[in-house]
């Protein structure tokens, strides 16, 4: 497994810090929780996409790209770390936005990503929040090539083989920090959406023999779809890298969807509570879609009783705080 032999634009700040979190741990009375500060990538505030950008930018350099194209929600952090990437590139932004703020206040429409999307200089175009993406994604291509320029299309959270990598990667990192510190880790745990960040892992933990298989939790989809979805792109990423693509087994692809509440992007208390029990323990943000709501699941399974005393969880922290700016409301005081 040579992940040097793909191409690489090396742009985030790398390794991420693995820390305890020593007040949590103590409040909850279970396993010994570790964070892993993948909000901290470096880029426009950070977060997991950085990692797949890495990968996917360069492959849109290769194939000689002078604009990209990706797709996302209002308040995507794919969104904005893209047009972060691009700016840092001088390559154009296209963000293909699905626009969920009918459901929301004018804040969850300008405020967070949106605005440091707008910031960095990204073209955004609102497509329905029922519209068929494939074509409207079709238009903006044939729109942008009519005008001369060559356009890259990044799939929806950088979720492909390439964005994968950047996860298969992060798997050695972690196993790397671990050993450096004679840390055996039982388990991780993270937010799951577009999948290839727990493919990626997966992917790169199977191939070193780990033993561990991460939790997802899913933020949208049910578990049995999402399972597959992940379980499809560690396939694809495994056949990508040069493996064999059942190197995945079907039961090293976990994923709980208990935790999305009424939907994504919609807010749950549960969230509430994790996001705001992580602020005034550790002093780390977490975020209203993902991140919040996958410490969540976290935070029940440790009450449930699902993991041992002793035991050694890393919560992955894939970023997104951002998106803190797009909810003032929910969290208490509004204004
Ligand atoms: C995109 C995202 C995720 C989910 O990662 P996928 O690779 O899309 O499954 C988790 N957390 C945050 C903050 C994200 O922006």
């Amino acid at each position: 497994m040579q992940l040097s032999r793909f191409p690489r634009l090396r742009l985030a700040h790398l390794p991420t810090p693995l820390e305890p979190l020593h007040r949590i741990s103590a409040s909850l009375g279970g396993p010994n929780l570790w964070i892993k500060r993948d909000d901290c990538t470096g880029l426009a505030t950070g977060g997991n996409k950085t990692r797949k950008l890495e990968f996917l930018m360069a492959d849109a350099l290769e194939r000689g790209a002078d604009c990209v194209i990706t797709l996302g929600a209002t308040q995507s952090n794919h969104a904005r770390q893209t047009a972060a990437f691009a700016a840092k590139l001088d390559l154009r932004c296209h963000l293909l936005i699905r626009d969920l703020g009918a459901e929301h206040d004018d804040h969850y429409r300008h405020n967070g990503n949106v605005l440091l999307d707008e910031l960095h200089g990204a073209t955004i175009t609102l497509a329905h929040a029922d519209a068929d993406m494939d074509a409207e994604l079709a238009q903006l291509i044939e729109r942008l090539v009519d005008d001369g320029m060559t356009p890259y299309v990044i799939p929806g959270g950088g979720s492909n083989e390439i964005g994968a990598l950047g996860y298969v990667d992060a798997a050695a990192e972690l196993l790397s920090q671990a050993n450096d510190r004679a840390l055996p880790i039982d388990h991780v745990v993270h937010a799951t959406g577009s999948a290839g960040t727990q493919a990626g892992l997966v992917v790169g933990l199977e191939a070193m023999n780990a033993g561990i298989s991460p939790l997802g939790i899913s933020v949208s989809a049910g578990k049995d779809e999402q399972e597959e979805k992940v379980l499809d792109l560690c396939r694809r990423t495994a056949e990508f890298m040069g493996l064999d693509g059942n190197l995945v087994a079907k039961d090293k692809v976990v994923v709980d969807s208990n935790y999305i509440g009424d939907g994504y992007g919609l807010p749950t208390e549960q969230m509430v509570e994790a996001v705001t029990m992580m602020a005034r323990l550790e002093g780390v943000l977490l975020d209203p879609v993902y991140t919040g709501k996958a410490f969540a699941g976290l935070i029940d399974l440790i009450r449930e009783g699902h993991f041992k005393a002793g035991e050694n969880v890393v919560f992955l922290h894939t970023g997104g705080s951002a998106g803190l700016f797009a909810y003032p409301g929910v969290f208490g005081r509004g204004y």
